[in-house]
């Protein structure tokens, strides 16, 4: 019975030690026109929901949570945004997010620009992100998601992998949301989640050479932007088809993709363009596996309108300081990569 109620009087002391505490760390403050600030994050509170609208001036925490609630000042509101660029360009170090949201979504470039270099406790699950939500954290270090999950319509961080925060769909298809860009993923990196988001990579130092998994279904726009690579090879065995979407890879004349072609039949079907379409691009950026043309070349299509039949390739001359028009046999044509869908046989 003593021991009982010694467990008691300890439990009552530590609920109040918990409430206490909880106080001190609310302690929402007013800043009028409905804008309301707490460890670090500003909200802009309209009726029952609440958007997070920035860091406040010279934090550099920032604690985003669920709900602000408040009696004194008449607010009890969910967090269910984080508005775009709402952090941008902010000189913080670590954002933490509090536990409990039960819907929150991400609006682009969040957090662009900003020098955070810790994203703590991410949720790990009821949390929408846009395209590029995440993108442009350049300093970025470590990140977390609290109580990681990989069933799916959960987020987790392969620890093992890349430190990378990846997403289960409904479908169960993977998706790589972010690389840490501050983190070295080694010069070769080699994808293996289904789909690559916006912005995965921004501000990437580190990877040279990217390998692209046999499963892997989608890179989108934007994925690895403003990282300068030297080469995208699409792994051997592939199955399905995949979609690269325009400008998910910074287009530079001295970048090259090295797809699984034994001859011109294969290579045909990667930079094919649509049926009926004129051929006023080019591939100029693709060549078969185990090509070992160093010098600049470009491999052709073996149909009518095509400038070159040859698997093993042509020279070309670079027309423009962009380095994205190339001049053959006196027509200029714009480098592109162009194997947008890909079945193997
Ligand atoms: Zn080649």
């Amino acid at each position: 019975m003593k021991k009982a109620a010694l467990a008691l009087i300890i439990t009552i002391i530590l609920a109040v030690v918990c409430v206490t505490a909880l106080a001190a760390c609310v302690n929402i403050q007013e800043e009028g026109d409905g804008i309301y600030s707490n460890q670090g994050v500003k909200y802009k509170v309209d009726g029952q929901f609440a958007t997070v609208i920035g860091a406040v001036e010279g934090a550099t925490y920032c604690k985003i949570l669920p709900r602000l609630q408040d009696d004194a000042l008449g607010i009890n509101a969910e967090v269910t945004i984080i508005a775009e660029n709402a952090f941008a360009g902010a000189k913080i170090d670590q954002v933490e997010f509090d536990a409990g949201f039960e819907r929150l979504t991400i609006y682009p470039n969040a957090f662009a620009g900003s020098t955070v270099s810790n994203l703590e406790d991410f949720p790990y699950t009821n949390v929408t992100l846009t395209d590029n939500a995440l993108a442009g954290m350049h300093d970025l270090r470590e990140l977390s998601v609290r109580g990681d999950s990989r069933e799916r319509g959960c987020y987790y961080v392969d620890e093992e992998r890349d430190y990378g925060l990846y997403g289960v769909g409904e479908n169960g298809e993977v998706t790589l949301y972010l690389v840490p860009a501050a983190r070295s993923a080694g010069e070769d990196y080699t994808i293996t989640a289904d789909i690559v988001a916006p912005g995965a990579f921004s501000g990437n130092k580190s990877i040279k050479n990217v390998y692209v998994g046999a499963n892997v279904k989608r890179i989108c726009a934007g994925a690895f932007a403003g990282v300068k690579i030297s080469a995208v090879t699409i792994n051997q065995g592939r199955t399905a088809e995949i979609f690269v979407e325009d400008n998910a890879f910074e287009v530079d004349k001295d970048m090259r993709f090295y797809v699984p072609a034994k001859d011109e039949a294969e290579l045909d079907q990667w930079i094919k363009l649509n049926d009926g379409e004129q051929f006023e691009t080019l591939s100029g950026l693709i060549h078969p596996a185990g090509c070992t043309n160093s010098g600049a070349h470009i491999h052709g299509l073996s149909g009518e309108d095509a400038p070159a039949t040859s698997l093993q390739g042509l020279p070309y001359a670079v027309t423009d300081a962009s380095h994205y028009k190339v001049e053959i046999a006196g027509v200029t044509y714009t480098l592109q990569y162009l194997f947008t869908t890909f079945s193997a046989q």
